[in-house]
């Protein structure tokens, strides 16, 4: 494990620890609340950020494997050839010079009695409150032929970076008349939009430079988001080109072989010559170490506080939760974020916190120029998140193009802003 911090934070933090580096102030202050958070996503990075804000005097440490964050939002805008991987990745700069201390590795072990968790190899810190952010892992037992040597072959690219740019040269090594085949998971999943929106820029892609190629959607699911949107706007850009086969029709992928790039369906058997496996998901691995998930696999949570409904101290945010009615996305987890910094700052002072209001908007775009959206206010009812009546829905079916055109600007605009507020 390494640590990054600023000067303040690392003086503050030596204090917090005990540790003598230098003379002791005359009036010794009482040790400030210790804060870990683990992962620096969009959740985990707005937390740490936010908590201090909120009351400098928390000492926060943020884990996170990785120095670089590449980031999921506009990864299929990679994958279709539209913007280099650069443009999805961030640095924690400017979590350090807010005085939050990085601890670049994974946190491997959590002992919620202790109120401790190991990090890398061996280093444990120890904490008043733990905010687990880890984001998803895959279900690698989930879909018969599908482990991680298959996706090296038949990509998920559900976690941006390398996988994100292994489907995208796939893309551009196929000849034209090829068949993409994507498969997407039952709900839930992160981003519910998000194999659609995939599906629509890879067929933009082959419109644009392999027509005689053909993309096949093939879903555990009968309905998914935004599909009246997506689906008018696929029959005027992407006629002919682009199918997509519901659970009632036979979508369900059921097993693969990577060897042959086959995907099998209880109605029939897809060669591909590329093939975007989105398997099944569950939450980030720690959430699991520390006792957190229940038998879904994902986390039950308070959603005033956020704080887990199975242990104590230990508060879950992001795609790693089950938030009633709002879905798993970046904006959702910038939003529970704020929220729970808010609500921790006041638990650590003894104070009740309030009940919140959450926003959640996703964008797609169908084509580079043709952005829809859906969104949604929530607020909890007997103790889920449940979306406020008349508060949201999707954006009209009618629209012209110049309205779909300003929602991909609107869409840029959102990414834009977001990754501003979480990392710059
Ligand atoms: C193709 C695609 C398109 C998407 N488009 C949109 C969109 O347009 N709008 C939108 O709002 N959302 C979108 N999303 C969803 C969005 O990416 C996720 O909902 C969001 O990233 C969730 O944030 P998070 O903080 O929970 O997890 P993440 O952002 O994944 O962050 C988790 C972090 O935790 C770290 N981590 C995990 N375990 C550990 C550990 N044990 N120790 C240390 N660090 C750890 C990881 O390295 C990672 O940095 C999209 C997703 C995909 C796949």
């Amino acid at each position: 494990m390494t640590v990054r911090t600023s000067r303040r934070a690392f003086l503050k933090s030596a204090v917090a620890a005990g540790t003598s580096l230098l003379p002791l102030p005359a009036v010794a202050e009482a040790a400030p609340p210790r804060v870990v958070v683990v992962g620096g996503g969009f959740a985990g990075a707005t937390v740490a950020r936010a908590l201090k804000r909120a009351d400098a005097r928390i000492a926060v440490t943020l884990v996170e494997t990785n120095r670089t964050f590449t980031a999921c939002p506009f990864s299929n805008g990679v994958i279709a050839g539209l913007r280099d991987i650069s443009a999805q990745q961030f640095n924690y700069e400017k979590t350090v010079a807010d005085d939050v201390v990085i601890a670049t590795g994974t946190a491997n072990l959590v002992d919620a009695q202790a109120r401790s968790l190991i990090v890398g190899d061996g280093v444990r810190l120890h904490y008043d409150r733990l905010v687990l952010a880890p984001g998803i892992d895959i279900r690698w037992d989930a879909l018969p032929g599908y482990d991680e040597t298959a996706a090296e072959r038949m990509p998920h690219a559900w976690k941006a970076g390398e996988q994100t740019l292994l489907l995208r040269r796939q893309l551009e090594a196929m000849e034209d008349g090829g068949l993409v085949v994507i498969s997407a998971p039952a709900n839930p999943f992160r981003c519910p939009p998000g194999p659609y929106e995939r599906a629509s820029l890879i067929a933009h892609y082959l419109k644009t430079k392999k027509p005689r190629s053909k993309l096949i959607v093939l879903d555990a699911k009968d309905a998914f988001s935004k599909q009246r949107l997506f689906q008018n706007a696929w029959k005027e850009l992407y006629p002919g080109l682009l199918e997509w086969v519901s659970l009632s029709n036979g979508g369900k992928v059921t097993s693969v072989d990577p060897a042959t790039n086959t995907l099998t369906t209880d109605f029939g058997r897809h060669e591909a010559k590329v093939a975007n496996v989105i398997p099944p998901q569950k939450a980030g691995r720690v959430a699991e170490l520390a006792g957190v998930t229940d038998r879904s696999g994902w986390c039950p949570i308070d959603p005033v506080t956020f704080e887990s409904k199975l242990v104590p101290n230990i508060h879950v945010l992001g795609d790693a939760t089950i938030a009633g009615a709002m879905p798993k996305s970046a904006f959702t987890a910038n939003a529970q974020a704020k929220v729970c910094a808010a609500a921790l700052a006041k638990l650590l002072n003894n104070e009740a916190p309030a009940e919140p209001k959450l926003i959640n908007t996703c964008y797609s775009l169908v084509a580079p120029d043709y952005g829809i959206h859906v969104a949604g206010v929530y607020r909890p009812v007997n103790g889920v998140l449940t979306e406020i009546e008349g508060t949201g829905g999707v954006g009209p079916v009618d629209a012209p193009r110049a309205t779909r055109a300003l929602e991909a600007q609107f869409a840029d605009g959102w990414f834009k802003t977001i990754t501003t507020e979480v990392f710059g």
